[in-house]
């Protein structure tokens, strides 16, 4: 879609399932499971969605799942890549070769998993071979030294070869990625998860991450049981979704099975999703 002077293109790295339980925290099944059915292991089905955006330069912000987890992970998190980032790129006349930035939201493996690929040999590299990697100075410090929470989340083959590589460009502070895009701190989910603001004439679009990973979190209440500080989450989301509403911000779901942008509304008190793709 175009998107002022950009255009904004929803990619789609397959699906994935984790626990609905851990997905809504502390709200119980009988409420979550209208919104987001379980399967017979109860998980719920996920999207992934890295967002392309094409501007001053071409930009893509987180990049899936990729193709490095081994079979036991594909079973666990039901990985389904039959279509991916790369039918995606294909979709919109590119390839990874067109990427000039890749700009992560966190270092979790179903944001930064496609930042490396794996060869025939074992050997990593980063998987699109012009481009710079973007990550905030903060969390890459949370990711390299992992504790017992949060280890699981942070794979090392994901990032650590982007490094070695000299292809990583760290980013302190919410900073301006390039025109038209910057990106914000939220906190939470991690203790530096960070959200992209676009904006481009006087529209704005904002890819949130996991501040709102499915269009079943838009209450304040329904936050994620992997967030490290969810009374961090709770607070920047009450503010943020207060001004998505009044200003119309065009909200991209990295996780939403179904919806990938829409605009918030609040009808007769309730939060809903005006689709738009
Ligand atoms: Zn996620």
């Amino acid at each position: 879609m175009t998107f002022g002077d950009l255009v904004l293109t929803p990619l789609w790295d397959g699906s994935f399932k984790l626990d609905g339980g851990a997905m809504f925290g502390v709200v119980p099944k009988p409420l979550w499971e209208k919104r987001a059915p379980a399967d017979d292991r109860n998980r719920i089905r996920m999207g992934l969605r890295p967002l392309l955006v094409q501007g001053e330069k071409t930009m893509l912000i987180d990049a899936g799942i990729g193709g490095k987890m081994d079979a036991k992970s594909t079973d666990i998190y039901a990985i389904d890549r039959a279509r991916n980032i790369d039918h995606s790129l294909a979709d919109a006349g590119l390839s990874r070769e067109s990427v000039d930035i890749v700009l992560a939201t966190h270092l979790h493996f179903d944001h930064a998993g496609g930042f490396t690929s794996r060869d025939s040999a074992g050997n990593l590299s980063p998987a699109f071979p012009r481009s710079r990697y973007v990550v905030r100075t903060a969390e890459w410090d949370d990711a390299a030294h992992p504790n017992e929470r949060n280890r699981a989340s942070y794979l090392k083959e994901n990032f650590v070869p982007l490094a070695d590589a000299g292809v990583l460009d760290l980013v302190a502070g919410d900073a301006s990625i390039m025109a038209n895009v910057r990106v914000v701190r939220t906190g939470g989910h991690t203790r530096h998860h960070q959200i992209v603001v676009i904006e481009s004439g006087n529209e704005t679009a904002v890819f949130v991450a996991d501040l709102i990973p499915t269009a079943a979190h838009l209450d304040e209440a329904w936050i994620m049981g992997y967030d490290l500080y969810p009374m961090e989450t709770l607070a920047f989301k009450r503010a943020f979704l207060r001004e998505a509403i009044e200003r119309e911000y065009l909200i991209f779901f990295e996780h939403d099975p179904e919806i990938a942008a829409g605009y918030i509304r609040e009808v007769n008190g309730r939060k809903q999703v005006e689709r738009v793709i």
